[in-house]
């Protein structure tokens, strides 16, 4: 028989969490109602999350109604429809035109912008499957909404962690402690790091776990550099030069490059605004350390910036809407509103060590061709909160293998994400001459089917709070079977 909870004691460990992005303040606001002492560390000194909208799959819908958020993220969010893939084609025919799921068919370019359309991928099949529709919104509106959540004394800016200690007792009060460059020091009992790609708390439980000959040698391997972007979101537009902002839905149009390695988004989302980004690929053959340092700073962001002024948009509302460049955007965006970003993909083999355990992008940094990167941080911290509200005690075993059965749940859907992020990035966004041969035969032989795939991807994953009322299904498809809590079950149990 199961070993019981003891219900009278609840198990309330002292959570630190390192990172204020989606992933550290998800958690923090699940704790938060779920009565936990808990506290975030950031380091910088204000939040201010990238200029760039971000987009949310049903998948994370069921515990934001659970959270209390949704309506609110109705409000600043927008519904996407489809994603329409259109050719940069200076002149000549195109190949094909798979919009209506038709046969391919030669196609004229469209003279005034200089566009072909290549693909549309429809979300409404997927909307019905799962009862929830993919929304876009501006960064900083989501920040927004998850901080007016929390109390402000919880999140303490201007925290960099530069180490991370643990003792080595069962039992022992504050069994793991941060360190700051600031030289302050704080103690709990367990430690989340969701500070992103480049966790210093990563860093140092690798060391330890190093040290103690426990880490694989993959983990210790360099994320890959596949891309180098520019994001931003325009002020807001005047709708008689571009109409679709005005429109309910959000019109998501991607442009291949000809000729250069570059690709290219536009996204309409509230208040008439346009959010969008420009990746150059990596040539392969580049050192990326030494890429990395030239392309860091303000001065290589400008020179980016030019370089694509020229670049043509799909404009309207059917993307054919006339001659527009990212000049015209670029125009229309402040500066501190564009920030250039590396696009890198790594999936960690190891999740936890000791006290500490990583969310997000501290453990599955994922390419953002498939707008999972987010979502599967709040996916971490849904389960990871599970787990620890699971917790019999907060001794190091009990604390271990309650990471032990998050890494569990969770990797598994990781790694489906970030393999299948890969290879929607090879489609969309590829520039390689394979990959550009990979899109033409995907596109003219297997449209439909890419089409379905993107609809079907991990559909049925749509993971709950256990500890708090469940919502129910609302699509056509089964879900996944949640994994209960067993504390709360044992509760429930108990009142019978
Ligand atoms: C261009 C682009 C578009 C994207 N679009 C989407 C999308 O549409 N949908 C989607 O789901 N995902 C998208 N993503 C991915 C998504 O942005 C990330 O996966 C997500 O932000 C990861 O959240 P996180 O909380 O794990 O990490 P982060 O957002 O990186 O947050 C980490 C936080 O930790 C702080 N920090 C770092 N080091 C320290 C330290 N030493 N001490 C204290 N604090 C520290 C940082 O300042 C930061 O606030 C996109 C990414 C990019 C680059």
């Amino acid at each position: 028989m199961a070993p019981q909870f003891d219900l009278e004691q609840r198990i309330k460990p002292k959570v630190l969490i390192s990172g204020a992005g989606v992933g550290g303040l998800t958690l923090a606001l699940i704790l938060e109602q779920a009565g936990y002492e808990y506290e975030v560390f950031e380091r910088a000194s204000k939040i201010k999350p990238l200029g760039a909208a971000m987009s949310f799959s049903h998948n994370v819908a069921p515990a934001m109604i659970q959270l209390g958020i949704y309506d609110e993220f109705l409000q600043i969010s927008k519904t996407m429809e489809s994603m329409n893939l259109f050719q940069e084609r200076s002149q000549g025919t195109a190949t094909q035109d798979v919009s209506n799921g038709s046969q391919p068919q030669a196609t004229q370019v469209d003279a005034a912008s200089g566009m072909v359309p290549l693909t549309t991928v429809h979300f409404a099949q997927m909307t019905a499957m799962t009862g929830y529709p993919i929304r876009i919104f501006p960064r900083p509106k989501f920040f927004e909404l998850l901080l007016s959540r929390l109390p402000a004394h919880k999140i303490h800016l201007d925290k960099k962690i530069v180490d991370v200690t643990q003792n080595s007792q069962e039992d022992g009060v504050n069994g793991v402690t941060i360190h700051c460059a600031d030289e302050t020091t704080y103690g709990g009992d367990i430690l989340v790091g969701a500070d992103g790609a480049y966790s210093a708390v990563r860093r140092a439980i690798y060391k330890q776990a190093a040290a103690d000959d426990k880490l694989p040698a993959q983990d210790l391997e360099n994320l890959n550099l596949g891309y180098v972007t520019i994001v931003g979101t325009t002020d807001p537009l005047d709708q008689k030069v571009f109409p679709e902002v005005e429109d309910n839905a959000c019109f998501h149009f991607r442009t291949v490059g000809e000729n250069k390695p570059h690709t290219w988004s536009t996204f309409t989302v509230p208040d008439n605004r346009i959010a969008w980004s420009i990746n150059a690929q990596v040539d392969s053959s580049q050192d990326p350390t030494v890429l990395r340092t030239r392309e860091w700073g303000d001065e290589s962001t400008d020179v980016m910036i030019d370089g694509v002024r020229t670049f043509p948009i799909p404009a309207g509302r059917e993307g054919l809407g006339g001659k527009k460049s990212m000049g015209d955007l670029i125009d229309k965006t402040p500066r501190d509103n564009i920030s250039k970003v590396f696009l890198e993909e790594k999936l960690f083999e190891t999740w936890s060590y000791g006290r500490v355990v990583l969310v997000g992008d501290a453990c599955h940094k994922l390419l953002p061709a498939t707008g999972q990167g987010a979502v599967n941080a709040f996916e971490d911290a849904i389960i990871l909160a599970n787990c620890i509200y699971d917790l019999r005690s907060t001794s190091r075993t009990d604390v271990q293998s309650a990471f032990q059965e998050y890494r569990d749940q969770r990797y598994p859907h990781a790694k489906f994400q970030y393999q299948s992020s890969k290879s929607v990035a090879k489609v969309i966004q590829g520039q390689t001459w394979f990959e550009s041969l990979w899109r033409k035969f995907t596109l003219a032989f297997f449209s439909k089917r890419f089409e379905r795939e993107q609809n079907t991807r991990g559909l049925d994953y749509m993971p709950q709070i256990a500890f708090l009322p469940q919502v129910p299904a609302r699509g056509t498809i089964p879900l996944l079977p949640q994994v209960p809590s067993k504390r709360f079950l044992q509760a429930q149990a108990a009142t019978k």
